[in-house]
């Protein structure tokens, strides 16, 4: 078997990038990641990062604004994968700059970890948002850097343990609230699933200049469904209100920027069903539980059943 690729994870002591190193180093590929120094000092990052040491993670220090240190660490590797958070997604025009500096990189995978930004309608702010990432694929392709896009669409850990339900942190036992009709199909995978798969693609040449689309049928269901599982697995049927796309539309326009963001998500994902309306082609993407037979994907159901 040819060896394994080298990867640098810039992004690691994020919240989807723990996820990806652990996965990386658990397949056994020489893993590596940029680590900010700050980070090392921080009580919590500290602890992960020596986690990740424990499983044979190479830790690099190192900023995306520090070219030489960025440089550096690229020139380590094979593989480089962003997990960097949104704030920083127009940055990574200097991670683009160093791979094409450095030369070596086999596969480039931008933060990207959400809704293919090529097949959405939503509206602002995270209109921008998706288009800011969308810039960084058009650069990528400008630049001819090998690359995969991994659009996972939704994090389970960050909606199903609430139901949805953005105003509170536990699952909604009374009463539920469902933007728009609820018949939009969604998909919601849980974090080690999108690393597992993650992982897979970068050696893959299936993968190879295209986007990963994650739809495995048990994570594909419409809100209304998932409400109706989650009050299988309570044995109790929940009140139901129905919050039209006219009202969300006003509340996305006088809400702050930090939740405008996650209300206009809401919206293209919920409302416009953009994670699941639109066709993969071959020329652009890949389904990845049609890739990876092999991964179990936890499916909503059996979440949903751990949570209740
Ligand atoms: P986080 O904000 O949790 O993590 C960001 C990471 O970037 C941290 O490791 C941070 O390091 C690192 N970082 C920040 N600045 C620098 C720098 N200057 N140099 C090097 N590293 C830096 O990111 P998320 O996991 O929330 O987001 C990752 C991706 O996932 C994004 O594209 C986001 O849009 C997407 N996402 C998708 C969701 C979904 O449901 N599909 C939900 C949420 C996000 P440090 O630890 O030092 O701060």
């Amino acid at each position: 078997m040819a060896d394994k690729s080298k990867i640098l994870i810039i992004g690691g002591t994020g919240y989807i990038g723990k996820f990806i190193v652990e996965a990386s180093a658990k397949a056994g590929n020489p893993t590596f990641i940029l680590v900010r120094e700050s980070a090392t000092k921080h009580p919590e990052k500290s602890k992960l990062i020596n986690n990740f040491k424990s499983l044979g993670v190479t830790i690099l220090i190192g900023d995306i604004n520090d070219h030489e240190s960025l440089l550096k660490a690229i020139k380590h590797v094979d593989v480089v994968i962003s997990t960097v958070g949104g704030e920083l997604i127009a940055d990574q025009v200097k991670i683009i700059e160093a791979i094409k500096e450095a030369g070596n990189v086999k596969r480039f995978l931008p933060s990207e970890f959400g809704t293919d930004v090529d097949h959405t309608n939503a509206v602002e702010p995270a209109k921008s948002v998706f288009a800011g990432k969308a810039s960084i694929r058009r650069a990528i392709e400008a630049a001819k850097i090998p690359h995969t896009f991994v659009s996972c669409n939704g994090f389970a850990g960050y909606f199903l343990p609430t139901v949805g339900q953005m105003d509170t942190y536990t699952a909604p036992r009374e009463k539920i609230s469902i933007l728009g009709d609820g018949n939009p199909k969604v998909v919601m995978v849980k974090e080690e699933d999108i690393a597992l798969a993650t992982i897979k693609a970068v050696d893959d040449p299936r993968t190879l200049n295209k986007t990963l689309i994650f739809r495995p049928p048990g994570n594909t269901l419409s809100f209304n469904e998932i409400v109706s599982i989650w009050e299988s697995k309570i044995g109790k049927t929940l009140e139901r209100t129905y919050v039209s796309e006219e009202q969300l539309l006003k509340n996305i326009q006088e809400a702050p920027f930090g939740l405008s963001i996650v209300w206009s998500i809401m919206h293209s994902v919920l409302i416009n069903g953009d994670g699941t309306n639109f066709e993969i082609e071959p020329s652009f993407g890949v389904e990845a539980s049609e890739l990876y037979p092999e991964i179990k994907f936890t499916s909503i159901d059996e979440y949903l059943a751990k949570i209740a």
